[in-house]
């Protein structure tokens, strides 16, 4: 099952691309109307919010009245607390339970206006924003939904802004034009991205790169990318990591790269590396069993460097296609952990190693052309490796130094 958040501003068009996602065969959880629900005449929500706050939030017709409830819950922070305390635990549990009942294969997404607020987005395979400036907001809320304006203002900045919910966003859907256009792009989304990202996490089949190899300019926004990627592999290795961190090319700001993110999950030993495998997978990001090593390079521990079992790791990818990630599982303190850390940190402070390395990834990409899949990758790397061992000793004498 793939969990997708949806999230957006009030007014932003959650609802409208809900229904074109319900339309192509999405579940839609909607924690607006949940939140209607565990309230509704005779549930035991409604009952708890009688006991606790009296039976003059109930309207003529025994539901809740809701300005009623809120004059008293939000009166003062405990009665606040009170009332979150009763709503909740029932969201949670009947979220909970309809995700629970769809199906293994479906695609499940999670309408959720606060999600920004209250932190969820690293729970999620996949975070949609639906984009819209807050005037446009505004006007359509006024327009359309009949909401008072000086309502709508209030509101709107009650909620988390537009930068924070774009720093969650991996898909952004701007939603500022026709309607029609909207619904192409989130048809689209689904048909190349949702559908196979949900098949290849239920197979645990990593996402790979089927084109040449192509080394292409910074882009400023693979630092939140890999940041968005962390949270959730946080999510998946809890205390099984001792630190996460975005490694390689697309770590180094203005380093032209591959497309591709690396990252480093740094364990205690190999027993711990192994134990995240299957809560890895079941986050999205399957292993790829037949990667067990690094390449050997001389060390102060190995000069040789012929130690191939100093240089084991552990290898997964992501499995969403519009995302490629390599994560890279280490064992704390082996020369293949020191490593990439010490090649970002070295490469983000010394502008003519970074020039340097341009060049060989230049030389490496033309090795590569014209081949795809594990020839590109092998093509590329017999010209990058041997520069990554001819340069080591100039990387711990930066450090050293
Ligand atoms: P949300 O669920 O995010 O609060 P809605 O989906 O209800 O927002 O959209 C707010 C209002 O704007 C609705 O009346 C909707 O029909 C309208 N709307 C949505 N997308 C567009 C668009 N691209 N152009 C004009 N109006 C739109």
């Amino acid at each position: 099952m793939l969990r997708i958040g949806l999230t957006g501003g009030m007014g932003a068009g959650k609802s409208t691309v809900a229904r074109i996602l319900a339309d192509l065969g999405a579940v839609i959880v909607d924690s607006d109307l949940i939140a209607r629900e565990v309230v509704a005449p005779g549930t035991e929500g409604l009952a708890a919010l009688v006991d606790a706050f009296g039976a003059e939030i109930l309207a003529a017709d025994g539901s809740l009245d809701r300005p009623a409830l809120a004059a008293k819950a939000f009166a003062d922070d405990e009665s606040r607390a009170t009332l979150n305390s009763i709503t909740h635990p029932l969201v949670g549990k009947r979220t909970t339970e309809l995700i629970s009942a769809a199906p293994s294969d479906a695609i499940v997404v999670q309408d959720i206006p606060l999600l920004v607020e209250n932190g969820l987005a690293p729970l999620m395979n996949l975070v949609i924003v639906v984009d819209v400036d807050a005037e446009t907001r505004l006007r359509r809320l006024v327009e359309f939904r009949g909401v008072a304006e000086s309502d709508a203002r209030a509101r709107i900045a009650a909620q988390a802004t537009d930068e924070q919910r774009r720093a969650v966003a991996d898909v952004l859907l701007d939603n500022s034009g026709a309607p029609a256009a909207i619904e192409g792009t989130v048809r689209q989304l689904w048909r190349e991205r949702l559908v196979p990202f949900e098949h290849n996490l239920r197979t645990r089949t990593p996402a790979r790169r089927t084109t040449e190899i192509r080394v292409e300019p910074a882009n400023p926004d693979w630092a939140a990318q890999a940041q968005r990627l962390i949270a959730r592999l946080w999510v998946a290795c809890g205390a099984g990591a001792s630190r996460i961190d975005h490694i390689g090319s697309t770590s180094v700001p203005d380093l032209p790269a591959k497309d591709v993110i690396d990252l480093q999950i740094t364990v205690a030993d190999l027993a711990a590396a192994d134990g995240l495998r299957d809560a890895l997978g079941a986050a999205g990001f399957p292993v790829r069993p037949e990667i067990t090593q690094d390449n050997p390079r001389p060390t102060p521990q190995d000069p040789a460097g012929i130690d191939v079992s100093l240089w084991t790791k552990r290898f997964h990818n992501n499995a969403d296609p519009g995302r490629l990630a390599n994560v890279h599982v280490r064992v704390d303190g082996s020369p293949g952990q020191e490593f990439a850390l010490l090649f970002r940190d070295w490469l983000r402070a010394d502008a003519d190693a970074r020039a340097e390395y341009v060049e060989v990834k230049r030389a490496a990409e033309a090795k590569a052309a014209g081949l795809t899949g594990a020839a590109a990758t092998i093509a590329y790397l017999d010209v990058k490796e041997p520069w990554f061992t001819a340069v080591y000793p100039r990387m711990l004498a930066w450090r050293d130094s």
